[in-house]
């Protein structure tokens, strides 16, 4: 029997997503062309090329203007750095991300510091992480800010609460750490050599699941009637073998202890791309002046 009241990650995406159309609306009117995001993926790594697919029908369907960009995998680190400063220069280009991981030939920190740190709405210039934790105005990577609006959802005041993040990772981890740090929740940090994860996670309030270890957080985790938030995907398939994607939390033994829990998939990933879109747009207005947008 599931007790935990289901977070609709899809539903709360597609409202941001509608809200992003008419920031996008209101701009094209005032600018006289579409916000464009330019996405980066260098060779052929299967879930990026579906990820880039999702992130352009994404802007299609929120009226900005998606610029695939397609390298080859056995392109030069000079030749990408090369790319990038083309697309830092394009005007017609609000954002730029280059989908990661990248071959192991290029260093993902060269890259993502040669990006302009005005167009960086992934938010992984190192400029836009030292203002992250510096409480500056900055762009907020897209995971760890949709992990906080669905946590928003359930929780008026997060003020207080005990937070579990499992995982230190630069684009999840560490950054969900400094948001909710700038809530008010006081922050606990796993990672592969914590020594009992369970423990901590029993005494928490909230467990924000981000390992990338499908099912690794079992009912016996969980206080009763936290929060959990599930960022995991990793392939699986089910028992007629048809392909499918499962996250870091047993949902079976977690859903039947936990106050209110997000789905895999339809609960972190569509907040992603729509947080995404949200960026992509505040990167225009702050290229022109203008103030922010509410999202
Ligand atoms: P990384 O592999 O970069 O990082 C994983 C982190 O988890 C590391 O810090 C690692 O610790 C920690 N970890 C691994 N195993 C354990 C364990 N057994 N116990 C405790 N900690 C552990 O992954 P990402 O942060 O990029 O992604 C994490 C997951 O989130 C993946 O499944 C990914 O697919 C998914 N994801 C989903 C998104 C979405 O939109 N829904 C977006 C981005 C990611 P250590 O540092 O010690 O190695």
């Amino acid at each position: 029997m599931q007790l935990a009241t289901l977070i609709d990650g899809a539903a709360l995406a597609a409202a941001l997503r509608r809200r992003a159309a008419e920031v996008a609306a209101r701009l094209r009117s005032e600018i006289g062309a579409a916000p464009g995001l330019a996405t980066v993926l260098v060779g052929e790594h299967p879930a990026s090329q579906v990820y880039v697919r999702a992130k352009a029908r994404a802007c299609d369907g929120s009226g900005l203007s998606a610029f695939d960009i397609r390298l080859p995998g056995g392109i030069s680190e000079a030749r990408l750095l090369g790319e990038i400063e083309q697309l830092n220069r394009d005007d017609r280009l609000d954002g730029v991300l280059v989908q990661l991981p990248l071959p192991r030939h290029i260093d993902p920190h060269q890259v993502l510091g040669a990006i302009d740190p005005a167009k960086d709405v992934d938010g992984f210039h190192p400029v836009n992480v030292g203002r992250l934790w510096s409480g500056l105005p900055t762009m907020v990577p897209s995971t760890p800010q949709g992990c906080i609006r669905l946590l928003r959802s359930v929780h008026a005041d997060l003020a207080g609460l005990g937070a579990v993040v499992i995982g230190r990772s630069n684009i999840v981890g560490k950054p969900l750490a400094g948001l909710l740090l700038q809530v008010d929740c006081t922050v606990t940090v796993i990672h592969s050599k914590t020594r009992d994860a369970g423990e901590i996670c029993r005494g928490a309030d909230i467990v924000i699941a981000a390992a990338g270890q499908p099912g690794m957080v079992k009912g016996n985790w969980i206080k009763p009637g936290a929060t959990v938030i599930d960022v995991g995907i990793s392939p699986a398939s089910n028992p007629e073998g048809r392909a499918r994607l499962i996250g870091d939390v047993d949902f079976p033994s977690v859903s039947k202890v936990a106050g209110a829990i997000t789905p895999v998939p339809g609960g972190v990933g569509p907040m992603t791309i729509a947080c995404l879109l949200a960026n992509t747009l505040r990167a225009a207005c702050r290229r022109r002046g203008i103030a922010d947008p509410a999202f």
